[in-house]
C-alpha cells in the first residue's frame, strides 16, 4: 500500500466507499421496496375483498328473478344468493371465499385452509412454509347477515416486480459504480497533474543546480498554487543565502589579496640580493604589519559570520544602557587620539534588555570611526535619549563626512567609501564595522543610520523602538 502512488491510493479508497454505499443503496432499496409491496398486496386484497362483497345479493323468490347468465345462485336460508359474474374468485393473486354463518363454504375457495376471523383486520399465516395474508369480511343488510367473505393472498403475489427491481438494480448499481470509480480515478489524475508538475520543476531546479529558476504556479488561489508559492519562496531563500555564501568568500579572498601580494613582492624585492640588517628589519616589518592586518582580517570574519548567523540575541539581560555607554565614552576619552575630545549627553537610567558585550561593541565601533574618519583636534558627541516610541542613542563627529551616495553603501559588508586610504593603514578597519554594528543593532530589536555631510561630520544613531504592550 505504502509503495502505491497517491493517485491509486484516492482510487482504492473512492472505490471501498463506493462499492459501500452501492450495497447500502440496494439493501435499502430491497427493504423499502419489499415493505411498499407488502402493503400493496394487502390493498389488493382489501380492495378484492370489498369489491366482491358488493357481487353478493340475497334473491328471496328464484321465480321472479330473470336469471342472468354468467351468474351463479346459491341455496341459500330456502331462497338463494345470486353470486354476479363479476365476483372475482381469483384476483391478482386473492382468493375469495363465502362462508355462512356455521363456518360452511358456500363459494369460491379457501386453498390454505385459512381461519375466519372477526376483528375486520389483516392477519398474517404461514400455509406449506409459505406467508399469506388474510382478511375477513361480514357481510349485512338484505338478509345478508351472517355470511363472510374470506380472503388470502400469498405474501410475495407480486414478487414479480420485487424480482425485476432486483435484476435492473443487480446492473445499474454495479454500471453506476465502475463509472464512478473511472471517473474519480481520472479527476484524481486531473487533481494531482500541478503536483506532478511541481515534482518536476523542483526536480529540475535540484538536479540542475540553478536556484533562479521557480515553478510555474498553477492558476487560482486553492493548496497547490499556496505549494507552489511555498516551494518558490523556499528557492529564493536558498538562492539568497547561496548568493551570500559566494559573495562573503569572494569579498574574503579579495580583503586578503592586497596583504598577501604585499608580502610576496617585499620578500621577492628582499630576496633579490644581500640586504643589510636595517633592510632585512624594515622588510620584515612591513611583512609584520601585514601579517597583522590579516589576522585582523580573518578575526574580524569570523566573529561577523558567527554573528550575522544568530537568530535572536544570546544571553540577553536587563542592561542599564546609561551606565554602560558613560563607561565605553570614558574609557574612549582616555585615548586622546589626535586631541580629539569627547563629549556627553546621556539620560540616565535608561534600561534594555540587550547583551552587554554586544551593546559595547556596537559603540566601540561607532567612537573608533568617529576617531578615524574625524579632524585633529575635533570633537566627537555621544548622546542617549528616550522618548514614547524610541530609544535614540548618537555618535557625532566633525570630520570627513560621508556623500550621499556612499550613504547608502556603508551598512554594507566590506564596504569602504576610502578604499585607498584604509587600505594602507593597519590602523584602518577591513569594513566590516558598521555591518557589524546594523546585526547587532538588529538582534536588539533596533536598527542603525547616518546622517553626514562632506566635510562637515557624520552622525550615527541607533534605534531601538519600544514595545508598545
Ligand atoms: P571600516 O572598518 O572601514 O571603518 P566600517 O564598516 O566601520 O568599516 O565603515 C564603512 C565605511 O564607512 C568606512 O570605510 C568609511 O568610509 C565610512 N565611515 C564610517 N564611519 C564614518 C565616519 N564617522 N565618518 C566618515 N566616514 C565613515
Amino acid at each position: 500500500m505504502r509503495n502505491l502512488s497517491v493517485r491509486t491510493k484516492i482510487t482504492l479508497w473512492f472505490s471501498v466507499l463506493i462499492i459501500l454505499i452501492t450495497a447500502m443503496m440496494f439493501t435499502l432499496m430491497l427493504v423499502v421496496s419489499t415493505s411498499v409491496l407488502h402493503t400493496d398486496v394487502q390493498e389488493t386484497l382489501k380492495s378484492v375483498i370489498e369489491t366482491n362483497a358488493q357481487e353478493i345479493e340475497f334473491i328471496a323468490d328464484i321465480s321472479t328473478q330473470e336469471m342472468e347468465a354468467g351468474d351463479h345462485y346459491i341455496e341459500y336460508n330456502n331462497a338463494y344468493l345470486e353470486i354476479d359474474d363479476d365476483f372475482l374468485n381469483e384476483s391478482s393473486g386473492v382468493y375469495t371465499a363465502l362462508y355462512d354463518s356455521d363456518g360452511n363454504l358456500l363459494y369460491g375457495q379457501n386453498l390454505i385452509n385459512a381461519e375466519i376471523s372477526h376483528d375486520a383486520k389483516i392477519h398474517k399465516v404461514t400455509y406449506n412454509k409459505e406467508k399469506y395474508y388474510t382478511f375477513s369480511k361480514a357481510l349485512s343488510g338484505d338478509d345478508l347477515d351472517g355470511l363472510i367473505l374470506l380472503g388470502a393472498i400469498n405474501e410475495n403475489a407480486n414478487k414479480t416486480i420485487l424480482n425485476r427491481i432486483v435484476n435492473i438494480s443487480l446492473i445499474v448499481l454495479p454500471a453506476l459504480a465502475v463509472f464512478a470509480i473511472a471517473g474519480g480515478y481520472f479527476l484524481a489524475g486531473r487533481f494531482l497533474r500541478p503536483i506532478r508538475k511541481i515534482i518536476d520543476s523542483a526536480e529540475n531546479i535540484t538536479d540542475g543546480n540553478d536556484l533562479s529558476m521557480r515553478i510555474e504556479i498553477p492558476e487560482g488561489r486553492d493548496e497547490l498554487n499556496k505549494l507552489a508559492d511555498t516551494y518558490n519562496k523556499m528557492f529564493s531563500r536558498l538562492e539568497h543565502s547561496f548568493e551570500e555564501e559566494k559573495q562573503f568568500t569572494s569579498d574574503i579572498s579579495h580583503e586578503l589579496r592586497t596583504p598577501v601580494a604585499t608580502i610576496l613582492a617585499q620578500c621577492e624585492l628582499t630576496l633579490e640580493k644581500e640586504r643589510t640588517s636595517d633592510e632585512y628589519i624594515k622588510s620584515l616589518t612591513v611583512i609584520n604589519r601585514q601579517c597583522m592586518r590579516m589576522k585582523n582580517i580573518v578575526e574580524e570574519m569570523l566573529r561577523y559570520a558567527r554573528l550575522e548567523k544568530l537568530d535572536s540575541l544570546p544571553n540577553a539581560q536587563e542592561i542599564n544602557l546609561s551606565d554602560l555607554f558613560n563607561d565605553v565614552a570614558e574609557e574612549q576619552n582616555a585615548r586622546r587620539v589626535r586631541s580629539i575630545t569627547i563629549n556627553t549627553d546621556i539620560d540616565n537610567g535608561i534600561i534594555i534588555t540587550g547583551n552587554s558585550d554586544l551593546l559595547v561593541r556596537l559603540i566601540n565601533n561607532l567612537i573608533s570611526n568617529a576617531y578615524r574618519y574625524g579632524k585633529d583636534n575635533g570633537k566627537i558627541f555621544l548622546s542617549l535619549k528616550q522618548n514614547e516610541q524610541e530609544i535614540i542613542l548618537l555618535v557625532k563627529d566633525d570630520g570627513i563626512g560621508i556623500d550621499k551616495e556612499a550613504q547608502d553603501k556603508i551598512f554594507n559588508r566590506f564596504y569602504q567609501a576610502d578604499k585607498a586610504r584604509t587600505a594602507k593603514d593597519s590602523e584602518f578597519g577591513i569594513g566590516l564595522g558598521l555591518s557589524t554594528a546594523s546585526v547587532i543593532a538588529r538582534l536588539h530589536g533596533g536598527y542603525m543610520g547616518v546622517e553626514s555631510e562632506t566635510g562637515k561630520g557624520s552622525t550615527f544613531y541607533f534605534k531601538i523602538p519600544k514595545k508598545t504592550k
